[in-house]
């Protein structure tokens, strides 16, 4: 039996089998690229789930975070630390938004956004019980408030009774969200380019009048960035893309680059009328640890210009990948914002299929809902990548 075999079979014995994990065992990455055990390497375009931004092996990411270890660790939110302060400032100057509050994953700052909100309608209507609308087709998260507003029933089924008032509306449908909202609706949350569900950006209109309703009506507009933020869209964040600002903006994946971080961030109105001292906390959160790989990870998306890396080369990946499309005609639809892309492929064309043999081949992608293939590349893939990947894509299919 080979070294990896090994390490897979023993790992199915004691993790529990919540994913059907691809036959690969990763033992270190350098740039674009992915090393097996077996020293096979693989072009890498899925970044760990959208997150590692910076390509692998950046030495001055790697470093600060050496000197955050060998500082502290750890302190608890009970006191002040320096990273904190800096990450902060870092987060609220490029959201554009007021105060943040940061969380171990993504999931929890959906949490965190879902109470926030809740409180802000408590104070403004003196008393609880009011209700969220959320997108069909969303992904949030795993734990149960964040699965409360996922559209994906599959995900949901076994779990139920989930957190009680959730209305789900048609993404890009304001008709349909106009006829969800009550007098107790506290939220409108959906993301901005819906990720897991196959790669949808929201229509500017669409954007726009949510951001108009929730003004008329004193609902707050919650934007779920955790996947399309941190410039993959060639925006810090997909928003800036509409010129819609949210009342509360979720950010994870690339906050941290591959440090456990998340974070709510709340506009002045959020955040000067919801959380106070008691009304929620974190032990881990923002720890100067995960603070210093955010702090890191503003300084060097500046210094190396990744926004406008983005922007300049996305519409290199995008003519590359339409002429895909055109080759193949059970491709459907080529969709997306900068370096988050999808192939829908049509239904008898299982994107499981591909992105196995793509693998195989030596390039990682991945599937989202909808028989979609998922680009979400490191933010550093040059042209060259983008022809390499487009080289074994086609073998693939
Ligand atoms: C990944 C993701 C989440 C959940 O983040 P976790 O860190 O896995 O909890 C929430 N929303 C969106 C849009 C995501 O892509």
């Amino acid at each position: 039996m080979s070294e990896s075999q090994k390490i897979m079979e023993k790992t199915e014995q004691v993790v529990l089998h919540t994913y059907n994990r691809f036959p690969v065992v990763f033992d270190h990455g350098q740039g674009v690229h992915l090393y097996d055990v077996d020293g096979k390497e693989y072009l890498d375009f899925g970044a760990g789930i959208a997150v590692f931004a910076l390509g692998y092996g950046n030495q001055a990411y790697n470093q600060a975070l050496k000197e955050q270890i060998d500082k502290i660790i750890h302190t608890s939110n009970l006191f002040y630390h320096k990273p904190l302060l800096e990450a902060a400032q870092k987060v609220v100057a490029h959201t554009g938004l007021s105060k943040v509050f940061f969380t171990n994953s993504g999931t929890e700052a959906i949490e965190g956004a879902i109470k926030a909100a809740r409180k802000y309608a408590y104070l403004r209507d003196g008393h609880a019980d009011h209700e969220i609308i959320a997108m069909e087709h969303s992904f949030h998260g795993r734990t149960v408030g964040a699965l409360s507003v996922t559209g994906n029933a599959h995900y949901q089924e076994p779990f139920k009774p989930l957190m009680g008032g959730v209305r789900f509306a048609k993404f890009n449908d304001l008709d349909s969200v106009r006829a969800c909202v009550t007098d107790r609706t506290c939220a409108i949350i959906l993301e901005t380019v819906q990720g897991e569900g196959g790669i949808h950006p929201a229509d500017p209109a669409f954007l726009k009048g949510l951001r108009t309703l929730c003004d008329e009506k004193d609902i707050l507009l919650i934007l779920d960035e955790i996947q399309c933020g941190m410039g993959r869209t060639g925006y810090w964040f997909a928003c800036d893309a509409y010129g819609v600002r949210p009342d509360i903006m979720t950010c994870a994946k690339a906050l941290g680059c591959g440090v456990p971080v998340g974070a709510f961030v709340l506009g002045e109105k959020a955040a000067e009328h919801s959380l106070e001292p008691g009304d929620h906390g974190t032990t881990y959160g923002g720890n100067p640890l995960a603070c210093a790989a955010v702090s890191k990870v503003f300084d060097l998306f500046e210094k190396l210009d990744i926004v406008g890396h983005v922007r300049e080369t996305a519409p290199y990946l995008e003519k590359r990948l339409d002429e895909v499309a055109a080759r193949h005609d059970f491709i459907v639809d080529r969709r997306g914002m900068g370096f988050m892309q999808g192939l829908e492929l049509s239904p008898d064309h299982p994107v499981g299929e591909v992105v196995r043999r793509a693998l195989d081949l030596g390039l990682v992608v991945m599937s989202a809902g909808g028989n979609v293939i998922r680009f979400v590349p490191p933010l550093i893939i040059t042209k060259q990548d983008i022809d390499c990947m487009v080289k074994i894509l086609e073998k693939a299919l």
